[in-house]
C-alpha cells in the first residue's frame, strides 16, 4: 500500500477532535511529500538535525511537532519554526525553550512528558515531578511558553490491559490540571486504546510509511 493508501485509510477511522501527527523520522522527503499532497499537515520527528535539514527543505507551512528527547543545548536549533514540543522532561528544559522563544519573538507550545512504561529507557517524568514543574509554570514568569498538554509512550507489550492502564494514569493527571487538554498518546502499535482511553493526538510512524529501516 502507498503512504497515500495508509493516510486514508488511518484518517477514516478517526474520530474527528483526534489530530494524526505523521512521524516521518529517518523517511526521506519524498515520502513526506506524498502525505502532505494529500492534506497532511503535522509531522513529527525526533533527531534536532534531520528536523531542521526537512524545514529547510519542504513546504513552509508544515507544522513541525519535535517528539524525541530534546537536549537542553538544542533547543536554540528548533525555536525558530517547532510547532509543538512534545518531550519536555524537565524544568531546565522549559526554561531553555522559554529562553530561545523569547529571542525569536514566538510563544512555543510544550506538552510534558509522563513517564507511564514500566520499562526504565524511556524518558519521562513521575507525576510528583510533573506536578511540581506545573506549580512551578503557574507560579514563575515564563511568558514564551505555554504548556498545553501531556505525552506518553505505553509499555511496548502486547498486554492490552496494562497499556489501557498506563493510559489511564496518563489521562488521570489531567484531573488536577484541566487547562492540559492536548493527549499526545498512541503509536502505531497501540493508538486504538489509546483513543479509547482519551487520547487527542496520534504519533503514528511505520503504519503510514512503512517500517523503518534503522533506528538512530
Ligand atoms: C517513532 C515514534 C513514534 C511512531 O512510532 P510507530 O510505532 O512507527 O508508529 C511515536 N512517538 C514517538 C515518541 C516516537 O519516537
Amino acid at each position: 500500500m502507498s503512504v497515500k493508501q495508509n493516510l486514508e485509510q488511518i484518517k477514516n477511522s478517526l474520530p474527528p477532535h483526534v489530530t494524526l501527527v505523521a512521524v516521518s523520522k529517518t523517511k526521506p522527503d519524498e515520502l513526506i511529500m506524498e502525505a502532505y499532497n494529500v492534506g497532511q499537515k503535522d509531522f513529527g520527528e525526533n533527531y534536532v538535525q534531520e528536523l531542521i535539514d526537512k524545514q529547510q527543505r519542504l513546504p513552509k507551512d508544515i507544522n513541525w511537532h519535535f517528539i524525541g528527547h530534546l537536549q537542553s543545548n538544542k533547543a536554540k536549533y528548533i525555536a525558530p519554526f517547532v510547532y509543538l514540543i512534545h518531550g519536555i522532561d524537565s524544568l531546565k528544559l522549559l526554561k531553555e525553550v522559554n529562553k530561545e522563544a523569547l529571542k525569536n519573538n514566538r510563544i512555543i507550545n510544550c506538552l510534558l512528558q509522563l513517564h507511564i512504561a514500566s520499562e526504565e529507557t524511556k524518558f519521562g517524568l513521575n507525576a510528583q515531578e510533573a506536578n511540581e514543574i506545573m506549580e512551578t509554570y503557574l507560579n514563575q514568569l515564563l511568558p514564551n511558553i505555554k504548556i498545553i498538554g501531556l505525552m506518553g509512550m505505553a509499555s511496548n507489550t502486547a498486554n492490552e490491559n496494562q497499556i489501557r492502564k498506563e493510559f489511564k494514569e496518563l489521562k488521570s493527571f489531567v484531573n488536577k490540571f484541566p487547562q492540559l487538554s492536548v493527549l499526545s498518546f498512541g503509536m502505531s502499535s497501540d493508538y486504538k486504546i489509546a483513543i479509547e482511553e482519551g487520547s487527542n493526538m496520534i504519533r503514528i510512524g511505520s503504519t503510514i510509511f512503512g517500517e523503518r529501516n534503522y533506528i538512530k
